[in-house]
């Protein structure tokens, strides 16, 4: 059916599709490498692009193409790729933008190997990048040359929950024409859509939620424009970023339910939130939906609810919160998050321990920094959990 006029919730529910001769409600998996040409001109026509066919799974699958067109209609893009991970999705990213000579602008506290394989791999081929606070618009200014041609946002960024302005640094980057890409993963485009506040290029990890349910790896990309489009499936097609159709249709299956889990998982954060800031045992909280976040009145004004990740300071530093999560029964110690169960990590031993101490301090990720993704079971019982844990310290 034709949803581009239909509401989010419609949208995920009915956007992508394909038509299967024998009637499934459900798009199939396709779980074929290659697919049968109805002759030698077909498939030159399918390869010259003259006729739209599928031709191989690397460089196409209706499995996958329903995942693509879904999450590129949710992001209001031009054309979307579904790749094997998250890290794909940045790379697919940096190969495709970035040439040899180039700079790139960071937030300083992304997900840790977006930063990392930028700081330890792209400078052999000549690129480089800094890593800065982009809540402060003035330090980007400041850091723009001539030879910038990519602003790598995270907003909310991962884990320190720094909300930057999307709208006004897309400004910013249009009058140097520099493109802009946000890593919208925290937020998922129910909550935020970058490109139609301006950015260029917005990605996700759907490990998280999108997909929501833990159980698959896999990212995506969506472009505003044609030519970028192009650009990031040249990359992605002969690197060989493609996700497997199986990883696809879970994905997209997952997709389904995003608008009630993540009601459900932001009602239950926001009044974890609030347990927290009020427990003895902590000594922070950042969450965008409390008011004591130093951006709150920009993250109103972007995204459409606070989501569901909280980051909170246990009193007593690393090994106080070390206590938290050795003694958690509900929440579960890993890595991870935007799934329909509540996970607690460290990001300082955890996803951030390959950045130096200094990188993690300079961006605010300190030793007590935990970090918890709600889930959507019952506040209560989270809260109880968190209650007996903070109580072991
Ligand atoms: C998890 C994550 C990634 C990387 O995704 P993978 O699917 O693990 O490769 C990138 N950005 C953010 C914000 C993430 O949380």
């Amino acid at each position: 059916m034709n949803t581009k006029d239909s509401g989010f919730s419609s949208k995920l529910i009915h956007s992508g599709g394909i038509d299967d001769a024998l009637g499934s409600v459900t798009t199939p998996i396709y779980q074929t490498s290659t697919f049968k040409f109805q002759n030698a001109d077909h498939g030159a026509r399918c390869f010259s692009g003259e006729e739209k066919g599928y031709i191989y799974t690397r460089l196409g699958n209706p499995t996958i193409e329903d995942l693509e067109v879904t999450m590129t209609e949710l992001e209001n893009g031009y054309g979307g790729l579904a790749v094997a991970s998250g890290m794909a999705a940045v790379n697919t990213v940096y190969l495709s933008i970035l040439e040899a000579g180039d700079h790139m602008i960071g937030h300083f506290a992304v997900y840790g190997p977006s930063r990392g394989i930028m700081e330890k791999f792209y400078p052999q081929y000549n690129i480089e990048a800094d890593f800065l606070d982009t809540t402060n618009i003035e330090n980007i200014e400041k850091t723009i040359k001539p030879n910038t041609k990519l602003i790598y946002l995270e907003t909310p960024a991962n884990p320190t929950m720094d909300i930057a302005d999307i709208s006004a640094i897309s400004a910013l980057a249009k009058k140097h024409g520099i493109l802009l890409c946000v890593d919208n993963t925290f937020c998922s485009p129910y909550l935020q859509k970058p490109l139609d506040l301006g950015a260029d290029i917005v990605l996700h990890s759907m490990t998280k939620f999108i997909n929501g349910h833990a159980d698959i790896v896999g990212g995506v990309v969506v472009a505003k424009e044609k030519d970028i489009y192009e650009k990031l499936k040249f990359v992605m097609m002969n690197m060989g970023f493609n996700i497997d159709p199986n990883q696809a249709w879970l994905a997209r299956r997952g997709l389904k339910t995003l608008a009630v889990r993540m009601e459900k998982a932001q009602a239950n954060a926001m009044e974890v939130a609030e347990f927290l800031e009020n427990h003895p045992k902590v000594e922070w909280v950042l969450f965008p939906g409390l008011k004591s976040h130093p951006q709150y009145e920009l993250g109103l004004k972007q995204m459409s609810g606070p989501g569901a990740v909280i980051s909170f300071g246990v009193k007593g530093g690393l090994e106080a919160g070390k206590t938290v999560m050795n003694s958690v029964k509900l929440s579960i110690l890993a890595v991870s998050l935007g799934g329909i169960e509540t996970l607690i990590q460290h990001p300082a031993s955890m996803t951030h321990s390959k950045l130096s101490k200094e990188a993690r301090a300079g961006a605010g990720i300190t030793d007590e920094l935990v970090r918890i993704s709600i889930g959507i079971e019952d506040a209560k019982d989270i809260m109880d959990d968190l209650d007996q844990a903070l109580g072991q310290v």
